[in-house]
């Protein structure tokens, strides 16, 4: 995993603005990607300042300087309910100081608790009087509370209060409960606006967030963009990434965003014992909303270290299977909504797609670089056997001459001595050379009953990655179903993956792969048939006439030897190949296999 930033920098990382999930949770709507253009909204009917109204803090100070306008109240406060917490935030005051703003209040706690509850008014002629009455300022007297009411759901409070005994008429209550009713309709016609916003730039990091996951190549710098996304999309503290490992039973960490260096450095978890291992198995996604005090979090302290608070971790699935976990974690408590849910989940599913899209290219890159690797060794195999070969020969030759040699020359010891030595020598180079042309036999095929139609759909299956990249559209072109042909399987398919591997080098800028199978007849007697045709740059007669002659390549990184594998195998087989091929139109190779 490379370095995501010190842990300074994480703490200090966005905080989740406090914006559209702060409307209560039944009037959300559910998030779906191509819903995201929204029915117009209308503004409430009302000549105020649309612009001033847009945010729905400046219209929370706005209703409450008006409220106090109104009635000549001393000071105010608008209190909002916070559906994360379910506690009562004091959004704006008028009049008191700054502190009262940090102090958090309970449901049912106090008169704007009631209030809060019951969605009644109050008023309060002698706060002294009133039980439920918290005092916060001493020099207040008298009060008056409004439900902040939109469609029966209270969304908050506002409170006057006054140093005047009953400074508050029915009158006030009146104009005060209109007053509310309008600031409702605002608040709502502003998160609503504000959610449509954030749902609006949601889907602009998705669809970026797909194209920038196109163009990744390695597997690393595909998951570093998915947590950067996330963290983003989400707008969450830190957002990471953990994957199976290869039995299945760990999920380990490849990547974070946000995250400082204890979090980082996370052992793999056990996928039987730990919560995020439950989505992996489950297929499902998990919330904890407080991981610090939670039971069944394992980490507490390093949560507590990390400053991590609430948690949504969404299973990666691919193809049915879960291939790992999405994390994201806020820094302040939070409840995570259905859209939410749903939205790191479509962001998960975007990404399993990219992690394997971006694992099945690494594995293509391997069998491109062992397919290289046994075309080289099959080369070297067949020169050993051209070498070894062409010294058997003479090597028999310069035996027999040597032994009538000796034998009929009288020789000293000594001479007698050398004459031992080099015989000894001439039979050890026969053995060797007897061994690789025993290694070469061993190549002699090994023939069994073959499906070549389904050996053709291993091979197509093998490079249809390579073939896609490449926009090469690939086609089947076979009769009925062929009976089984008597061949070695192994040989049989390095020729056609040659035959097909040559066709995708013909065609760089793409084109069509043909791969047909029949049954011919030639000569009174009955052939398999396997084409492989492209629509490449093809090939000039001289080039044709040379073709099956090793170490001929026109290919920057060519052996030149694929053709002659595949001439020796047809030979093997006592088959054929046959090619035609024009310039700039393409080339046509046929293997004959014989049936009888
Ligand atoms: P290599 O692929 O390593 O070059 P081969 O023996 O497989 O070696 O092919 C030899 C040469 O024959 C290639 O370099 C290419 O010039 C030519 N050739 C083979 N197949 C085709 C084809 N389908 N279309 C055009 N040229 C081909
Ligand atoms: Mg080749």
């Amino acid at each position: 995993m490379k370095g995501k930033g010190s842990p300074m920098k994480a703490k200090t990382a966005t905080k989740k603005p406090r914006q559209a999930p702060r409307a209560p949770a039944p009037l959300e709507a559910e998030f779906i990607v191509s819903e995201v253009v929204p029915a117009p909204v209308t503004p409430p009917a009302s000549g105020l300042n649309l612009g001033l109204f847009l945010d729905p803090k400046r219209a929370i100070s706005h209703f409450l300087e008006i409220g106090i306008g109104k009635t000549g109240a001393t000071c105010g406060s608008f209190i909002l309910i916070n559906p994360n917490t379910g506690l009562l935030d004091i959004e704006a005051t008028r009049g008191m100081p700054l502190r009262i703003r940090r102090t958090k209040l309970h449901l049912g706690e106090g008169v704007t608790g009631w209030v809060a509850t019951t969605g009644k008014a109050m008023r309060i002629p002698d706060v002294r009087k009133e039980r439920k009455y918290v005092t916060v300022l001493p020099k207040v007297r008298s009060e008056l509370a409004v439900p902040v009411e939109h469609q029966g759901q209270v969304l908050g409070v506002i409170n006057l209060d006054s140093v005047h005994l009953a400074h508050f008429s029915e009158e006030h209550e009146r104009a005060m409960t209109g007053l509310a009713a309008e600031a409702a309709e605002w608040l709502r016609y502003g998160w609503e606006l504000t959610a449509l916003r954030a749902k609006d730039q949601q889907l602009n990091a998705l669809v970026q967030m797909g194209r920038s996951i196109v163009s990744m190549t390695g597997l690393d710098e595909t998951l570093s963009g998915i947590v950067a996304n996330g963290a983003r999309l989400m707008k969450t503290r830190v957002c990471s990434l953990m994957l199976l490992g290869p039995d299945k039973k760990e999920l380990v960490l490849r990547a974070a965003c946000g995250a400082g260096l204890r979090y980082q450095n996370r052992p793999p978890l056990r996928v039987d014992e730990s919560l995020v291992g439950a989505v992996v198995k489950r297929k499902k996604p998990c919330i904890v909303f407080n991981v610090e005090t939670d039971p069944r979090y394992h980490e507490v302290a390093m949560a507590r270290e990390e400053g991590l608070v609430s948690m949504l971790a969404v299973p990666l699935i691919f193809a049915a299977e879960a291939i790992g976990v999405l994390n994201v974690y806020t820094d302040e408590l939070h409840r995570f909504s259905n859209q939410e849910i749903k939205l790191l989940q479509t962001l998960a599913d975007l990404s399993a797609v990219a992690i394997e899209r971006t694992r099945l290219l690494t594995r293509v890159v391997d069998t491109e670089e062992s397919l290289r690797q046994s075309e080289r060794l099959s080369a070297l195999g067949l020169l050993a056997a051209e070498v070894a070969h062409e010294i058997r020969n003479p090597l028999t030759v310069m035996q027999m001459l040597f032994h009538s040699l000796v034998s009929s020359t009288p020789m000293n010891a000594a001479a007698s001595e050398d004459a031992r030595i080099i015989e000894e020598k001439m039979r050890h180079m026969n053995r060797i050379v007897d061994q690789i042309l025993s290694l070469v036999r061993s190549a002699e095929p090994i023939k069994e009953p073959v499906d070549l139609g389904h050996m053709i759909d291993d091979i197509v299956l093998l490079v249809r990655h390579k073939l896609h990249r490449q926009g090469i559209e690939i086609r089947r072109d076979s009769e009925a179903p062929l009976p089984p042909a008597r061949v070695d399987r192994a040989q049989i398919e390095q020729a056609i993956l040659n035959l097909v591997l040559n066709a995708v080098g013909a065609m760089p800028e793409g084109g069509a792969l043909t791969i047909g199978t029949s049954m011919e007849e030639a000569e009174g007697e009955s052939y398999f048939s396997i084409t492989v045709r492209d629509n490449g740059v093809g090939m000039s007669a001289e080039q044709i006439d040379n073709l099956f002659a090793p170490f001929l390549t026109t290919k920057q990184h060519g052996t030149g030897i694929g053709l002659a594998i595949v001439a020796r195998i047809m030979e093997n087989h006592s088959g054929r190949i046959e090619v035609e091929s024009k310039p700039k139109r393409g080339t046509r190779f046929r293997l004959l296999l014989p049936a009888g």
